[in-house]
């Protein structure tokens, strides 16, 4: 799937969230997402209440994972460290969002698809890009906090990210979250 793709499809799941105010996006609950697909977010411990005896192995303090179980998919993640774990776990979305959990692909290449989905959802290049517009300079990485989830390396990676691209115009999801988040009319 091509960057441009994924960049709709996280465009698209986000639009049909709820969220206002330039700060919402920080604010965004990220355990009670729409995601569709008959999609629950849950935490590691919830497993193991739910099937006692039984425990998801977790490589990594940061992981989250995506099991389907009676025709739904079921996101873990930790709560314990919630923040830091955004990316983990929109990456966990970016797989049922981008049907990699049919299994039909597998390998490297649907992880950095899971991943950069992650990245567009949690820091959309549009929103980014009228920050930058605001401030009448990039804004940075240290920032980027203010407005967006996730930890500050991923920050950093991002405005790396963005900073290579060619800006494009906002599409009609992008202009409905920058309406949303910043009051614009499109
Ligand atoms: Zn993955």
């Amino acid at each position: 799937m091509s960057p441009s793709e994924i960049k709709k499809k996280a465009a698209d799941l986000l639009a049909k969230q709820d969220f206002s105010g330039r700060y919402g996006l920080c604010f965004l609950n990220l355990t009670r997402l729409k995601i569709g697909h008959g999609t629950i977010v849950t935490t590691f411990g919830e497993f193991e209440r739910a099937f006692p005896g039984h425990t998801l192995e977790t490589a990594g303090l940061c992981s989250g994972a995506t099991v389907t179980y009676a025709g739904r998919y079921i996101i873990f993640y930790d709560p314990s460290v919630e923040d830091d774990c955004a990316v983990a776990l929109l990456h966990e979305v970016g797989h049922v969002i981008l049907g990699h959990c049919t299994g039909k692909r597998r390998g490297p290449e649907i992880e950095e698809e899971a991943e950069l989905f992650a990245y567009e959802f949690l820091m959309p290049e549009c929103v980014i890009r009228y920050l930058d517009a605001l401030k009448g300079e990039p804004l940075s990485p240290q920032e980027f906090g203010a407005y967006f989830r996730g930890t500050l390396p991923e920050h950093f990676a991002r405005r790396l990210q963005i900073s290579e691209r060619t800006p494009e115009p906002a599409d009609e999801n992008e202009t409905e979250i920058l309406r949303r988040l910043f009051a614009v009319k499109g």
